[in-house]
């Protein structure tokens, strides 16, 4: 099926697009890379009236890096992440998560904002950001705001965006050289998405250590128990598994069945094991 008729605008600013989103007479909906998009318009799951698109605006591609944290535009694509076209806050586990991320095809056009501000419950970005303790900044009518990646994404497809405010960049902390990390996507074949994500980051200098599943039947899940278990050294794979399940199972806002706990548990201990060994 083809996408039902829309009007279609090309801003030149950023704040000529927040313009446009605050005062449409129809209901706008900005496009980036249009790679969930233009699929939900063409499944009638999203019918705006008027298309704002983003993806070429310079300020959503500018990559700044700093002493502490790198912001990236939010239209810098997963191709270019994957490429380590922009600076690389993570030591690798950005690029190596964008590798992961559905076909090349979608990653030369699909944007970080995109993923972060649909937040897809299986997608890649909210749980790898959320380990990484990073943050989101929003512009819109009435200024800018910063929010942690962990509030940012509240549910299924929810979010703390506002309808006129556009995603303009992501802040991530720079991994100090003693950090390590793990990610396991578990997936019947490459280029779907997750049945159950794990991502862990510890760096012990900033006293840090997170553990979070992803694709867990809503927002990215921290495993706080497992976190910590994680930041006091090597464990018994029996009490990491214990210990990980006791998390999923305090998660009182979601269920899972026997097989999802399963897969969430091993994709968690694999996680955790790259960063023991
Ligand atoms: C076959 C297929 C497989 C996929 N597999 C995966 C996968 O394994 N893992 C994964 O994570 N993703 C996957 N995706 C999704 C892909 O990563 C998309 O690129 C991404 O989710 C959306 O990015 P986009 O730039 O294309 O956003 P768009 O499609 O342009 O927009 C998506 C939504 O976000 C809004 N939006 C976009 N940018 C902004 C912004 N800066 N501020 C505010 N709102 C904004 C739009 O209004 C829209 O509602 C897959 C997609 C397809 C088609």
């Amino acid at each position: 099926m083809k996408a039902p008729a829309v009007d279609y605008l090309r801003p030149r600013t950023l704040t000529e697009a927040v313009d446009l989103l605050a005062h449409a007479s129809v209901e706008a909906r900005v496009i980036a890379g249009g790679q969930s998009l233009v699929a939900m318009m063409n499944l009638r799951v999203a019918s705006p009236g008027l298309l704002i698109d983003i993806a070429r605006l310079p300020e959503l591609h500018a990559v700044a890096s700093y002493s502490d944290a790198v912001t990236l535009g939010a239209c810098v694509t997963h191709a270019a992440i994957e490429d380590r076209r922009v600076a690389d806050p993570s030591r690798g586990l950005m690029p190596r998560v964008a590798s992961t991320l559905a076909y090349r095809a979608i990653r030369t056009r699909g944007t970080i904002g995109g993923s972060l501000a649909l937040s897809d419950p299986a997608a890649e970005w909210p749980a790898v950001l959320a380990a990484l303790d990073a943050e989101v900044v929003l512009y819109g009518s009435s200024g800018r705001r910063s929010l942690k990646c962990t509030e940012f994404t509240t549910g299924i497809f929810q979010t703390k965006l506002a309808q006129n405010e556009i995603l303009e960049s992501a802040r991530v902390p720079k991994l100090s050289p003693d950090a390590r990390y793990g990610y396991v996507k578990l997936c019947r074949k490459s280029g779907e998405f997750a049945s159950a994500l794990a991502v862990v980051v510890t760096d012990p200098r900033r006293g840090y250590s997170r553990v979070v599943s992803g694709a867990a039947n809503g927002s990215p899940l921290v495993l706080a128990d497992t976190s910590r278990l994680v930041a006091e050294g090597p464990r018994d794979p029996d009490a990491l598994r214990g210990t990980i399940s006791g998390d999923l199972d305090r998660a009182s806002d979601r269920h899972f069945d026997d097989f999802q706990r399963n897969l969430h548990t091993v994709a968690a201990m694999r996680a955790v094991q790259q960063v023991l060994v």
